[in-house]
């Protein structure tokens, strides 16, 4: 039996409440996109969540994956799910119906795929690479390449990676040394690419290699970089997979987490030369690239959510189970542990934090299909703003969290957490990868202070902070006690966002060191309090729905807000402290006083 319950009434309250789901769906191209239908996909991704991939999670980390004579093998049931995800339709979910998928809006989308992390995050992987593969084809490919590739990758029959990462070049992608060499129409390329989300793999029937590499006399550092298709079977002519190309993965990285998913070594070349395709120009390959990683980077945030949701769910399955010890409150009977206030303390944390990342992510995904499809050209340019500000947000900050959250949830559980059998440690292991990959969250912090808040003078987080606002000071605070907690807690929060953006100006400008040494509290503090705005506002729409009524789904927003209000928002005051007062003395020590 399954583990694992769809969230459904939570995510359809986060996308009608929250993220304006039915403002979405009058845009051109969404017009189709009814909460019918909305909860038709959602009912069904569900169920393929909870019965076919939550099952396969514990028994493919026990398993992994292996790789035998060049062939890596997924665990034990992996390739039946892979086909009957495919069959459902489910990769091109949110790709254009040109390109062979359903058009859905990428609100949705990622609902949907908060589902699928929830269940199974390793062989979630696969498709969210593939998903990302293909937004970049779709942006960057000639025509020719669209129809070769886009297709069946939309159509989840070929697979898709991200080549990036050598083993002197993580974080720094301008040291890149993997060659290109043109000839005849194609290139040829020779190098090593380390830590490969599925670069091999039994699921499907190509895959298709995003890489990253330097022709022939190109810049140093980062302007010389050029995006290339490597596929492993090199298409026919009429475009089934044919001749194998000259790449392998080499070895299998032995993890932490994830087990089940191939991190692979790859070797490009090493019988001459892989055979490539550039997309676009030379040179412009980082530009393009960057396509797929926001759209990773947002992927991965969502990661967060999906393995804090199931976290959550474990631990309070456990706590309402395990039987011990007597009630604060006396009495001779025995409770089970959610009924002392300490563990109930940690589920509403829990609870409440996963809440508030599932808003923003969600938020963030609405404010992405404005910017595409919006009619009014001019309201565009500032969700696009909006969205390149959030984007480091949403990568760090439920990424963060999720590790928090899973080792909470071990806590609940007590002696039981740390032993394999219960799951509550995978999910532990699991979601330790994701503030690494993808940026890590100091790269993410880095990204925000510099690119989205110094470069453009603060203004997309000056406008953030008037819509948070206006928001705040429409809570009914006078006429209701949670409303009236929440507002004043907001405040103080918008208050701190707005000095430490004003700091951040001020000292970036006079020393960027300074602005970097701030820039991971900077982000904290940020997702923080974007959560906890979002989260009132559901709370301000769950009281207006309930009125005089009953329904104990809508009356537990405004308590479960007013937690987070009351318990995580004050530490944006600490953060601003940190900022301000703090940024300069990491600064101080020489490197041999470490
Ligand atoms: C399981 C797994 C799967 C992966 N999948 C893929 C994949 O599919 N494709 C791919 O291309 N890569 C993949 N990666 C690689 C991953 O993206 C990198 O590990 C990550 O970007 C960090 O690079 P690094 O490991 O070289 O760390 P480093 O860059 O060496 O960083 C080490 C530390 O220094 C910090 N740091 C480095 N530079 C700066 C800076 N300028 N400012 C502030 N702090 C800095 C980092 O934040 C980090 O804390 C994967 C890695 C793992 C472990």
């Amino acid at each position: 039996m399954s583990d694992y319950t769809p969230p459904l009434p939570e995510i359809r309250f986060v996308l009608d409440e929250i993220a304006g789901l039915d403002e979405v769906a009058v845009l051109p191209g969404f017009e189709e996109t009814t909460g019918t239908l909305a909860d038709a996909v959602l009912g069904e991704a569900g169920r393929l969540a909870r019965d076919m991939l939550a099952p396969l999670n514990h028994t493919g980390d026990r398993e992994g994956a292996r790789l035998e004579n060049g062939i890596v093998y997924t665990p034990a049931g992996w390739t039946e799910a892979y086909s009957r995800f495919v069959d459902g339709g489910w990769m091109g979910l949110r790709f254009d119906a040109d390109h062979g998928g359903q058009g859905l809006p990428r609100v949705v989308s990622t609902a949907v795929m908060e589902l699928w992390h929830s269940a199974n995050l390793a062989f979630t992987l696969c498709p969210m690479l593939t998903q990302g593969a293909s937004e970049l084809l779709a942006q960057h490919g000639s025509e020719a390449q669209k129809r070769t590739y886009l297709r069946p990758m939309v159509a989840g029959r070929w697979t898709g990676t991200m080549n990036l990462t050598e083993p002197q070049a993580g974080s720094d992608l301008g040291a890149i040394s993997t060659r290109a060499v043109p000839e005849d129409g194609h290139y040829r390329i020779t190098g090593q690419k380390i830590f490969i989300t599925y670069g091999e793999h039994d699921l499907a029937e190509n895959i298709i290699h995003m890489l990253l590499a330097r022709t022939p006399g190109a810049p140093a550092g980062v302007r010389g970089i050029s995006l290339f298709i490597v596929p492993k079977l090199l298409p026919r002519e009429d475009g089934t997979p044919g001749k194998r190309n000259d790449l392998r993965a080499v070895s299998l990285e032995d993890k932490l987490g994830i087990h089940a998913s191939p991190t692979c070594v790859m070797a490009f070349g090493d019988g001459g030369g892989a055979i490539g395709y550039l997309v676009g120009e030379e040179n412009r390959g980082l530009e393009y690239m960057f396509t797929m990683m926001n759209d990773e980077r947002l992927a991965v945030g969502l990661q967060g959510v999906g393995i804090a949701e199931r976290a959550y769910q474990q631990a309070l399955g456990f706590a309402r189970q395990r039987v011990q010890g007597r009630a604060d409150a006396g009495g001779p009977e025995k409770v089970a542990i959610l009924g002392h206030p300490d563990v109930r303390r940690m589920l509403l944390s829990m609870k409440a934090q996963t809440e508030a990342m599932r808003a923003l992510t969600y938020y963030t995904a609405a404010a992405m299909d404005r910017a595409h499809h919006d009619p009014d050209g001019e309201a565009r340019a500032p969700q696009s703003a909006l969205v390149e500000f959030l984007t480091p947000v949403v990568k760090a900050w439920p990424t963060d969290l999720a590790c928090e959250i899973a080792s909470m949830g071990i806590q609940v559980h007590g002696g039981m957490g740390f032993i394999e059998e219960t799951g509550a440690a995978q999910h532990f292991r699991d979601a330790r990868i994701t503030p690494i990959y993808e940026g890590t969250n100091g790269i993410q912090a880095r990204d925000l202070v510099g690119r989205k808040v110094l470069r453009e003078g603060g203004q997309t987080a000056r406008a953030l902070i008037a819509v948070m606002r206006e928001d705040a000071a429409a809570l009914e605070s006078a006429a209701d006690a949670d409303l009236g907690a929440i507002r004043a807690r907001l405040e103080r929060g918008i208050a701190a966002f707005e000095a430490a953006t004003g700091w951040l100006l001020e000292a970036g400008a006079s020393d960027p060191r300074l602005a970097a040494a701030a820039a991971a509290p900077y982000l904290r503090l940020v997702g923080t309090i974007t959560g906890g705005w979002l989260l009132a506002r559901g709370a301000a729409r769950a009281k207006a729905r309930l009125g005089d009524g009953a329904d104990p789904f809508l009356a537990a927003k405004p308590v479960t807000a007013r937690f987070y209000a009351e318990n995580v928002m004050p530490h944006a005051d600490a953060l601003l402290a940190a900022i301000t007062e703090g940024a300069g003395t990491v600064l101080v020590l020489a490197d041999d006083q470490f």
